[in-house]
């Protein structure tokens, strides 16, 4: 084009370039000005190279050296230390145990084991005799979800020790001979199949048998899904087996821990002579949000809560664990 050109010195000799070109930059053209040389014709000329570095080397300008952080945290075995479900607070595990696993804050019971409740219940804080420990579910039904029912029993017995979501037997209460049985919601779910509901069936009656009073404390999800319609059917049986227990005037207390609902809410969870609960725990039938759809209401505040439903009368009294072992005792001095 007439009038511009490019000024000397751009682009540089093929020597120039190597000689100037800066390790791991290449060059480019310039930026450019215009410039009026008068009579009409302008000119271009370079303002000389730029260097423009390689991406690598971009990055390199924003990446931070690699500096190892050390935690200002001191490191504490986890074992030692709990964190409340109710109030968020860092618990002691040591101190837990001594206030039998009710948080000093704020009064929230964690969830303790069948054998904690034997502990803190009995004479010697055993039982004298486990019943009926020999009962396996046979999976009728060979049902399979994520993995094979079968599995998941085997998983639950290598985690626990126990055979099912309930230990059965008798011990002593302040000498007086009771049969206990104490369900785990550690074995899936606490879950009532044919084993669960069996063994409340024969312990039951072996308190009509013996004339033991019966103090059955119910953790569980429900009925135990796996085994279907048996599962529903220990229901009817374990209610038929308390039947005869209060037909022979026989005292049966029922404690309700966090959390009792399904398919155990709904039998012998709910049959006791005298129905205490734990403080705060859940109690229920269905989940909310399908009671909420069925009856198209909402649902007022602490719904399915030990106190609602004491507040309701459908429990006789809530019992704080520390309070537990001597509210049982008067109880049966009462009952028996
Ligand atoms: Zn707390």
């Amino acid at each position: 084009m007439p009038g511009l050109a490019w000024s000397s010195g751009w682009p540089p000799s093929g020597d120039q370039a190597l000689r100037t070109r800066p390790a791991r930059a290449r060059l480019r053209r310039g930026p450019v000005a215009l410039t009026h040389a008068g009579s009409g014709t302008f000119t271009y000329i370079t303002l000389g190279p730029i260097r423009i570095p390689n991406p690598e080397d971009l990055v390199s300008w924003f990446k931070k050296p690699k500096q190892k952080l050390v935690s200002q945290k001191r490191e504490l075995p986890g074992e030692m230390w709990d964190k409340c479900a109710g109030c968020g607070e860092i618990l002691y595990s040591g101190r837990l145990e001594e206030s039998l696993h009710v948080c000093p804050n704020c009064g929230h019971h964690f969830r303790i084991t069948a054998e904690s409740y034997e502990a803190l219940l009995l004479d010697g804080g055993r039982l004298q005799e486990l019943y009926d420990s020999h009962l396996r579910s046979s999976d009728p039904l060979k049902f399979e979800d994520s993995k094979r029912y079968r599995d998941r029993i085997a998983q639950a017995v290598a985690r626990g020790g126990e055979h099912d979501a309930i230990r059965t037997g008798w011990g002593t209460l302040d000498g007086r001979e009771i049969h206990l049985g104490t369900m785990d919601f550690q074995f899936i779910g606490g879950s009532m199949g044919s084993v669960v509901g069996e063994k409340i069936r024969r312990l039951a009656l072996r308190s009509v048998d013996t004339g033991r009073p019966l103090v059955l404390i119910s953790a569980s999800g429900g009925a135990r899904m796996q085994e279907g319609i048996l599962s529903l059917m220990q229901m009817a049986k374990t209610a038929a087996a308390l039947e005869q227990l209060a037909e022979a005037r026989i005292p049966y207390i029922s404690l309700l821990t966090n959390p009792t609902t399904g398919g155990v809410t709904a039998s012998f969870a709910m049959l006791g002579d005298a129905i205490l609960a734990e403080p705060g725990a859940l109690i229920g039938f269905a989940g909310p949000r399908v009671i909420k759809e069925t009856i198209r209401q909402d649902l007022p505040d602490g719904f399915q809560t030990a106190e609602f439903l004491e507040e309701h009368g459908m429990l006789d009294r809530i019992v704080p664990r520390h309070e537990l072992r001597g509210a049982i005792g008067r109880l049966l001095e009462h009952m028996c």
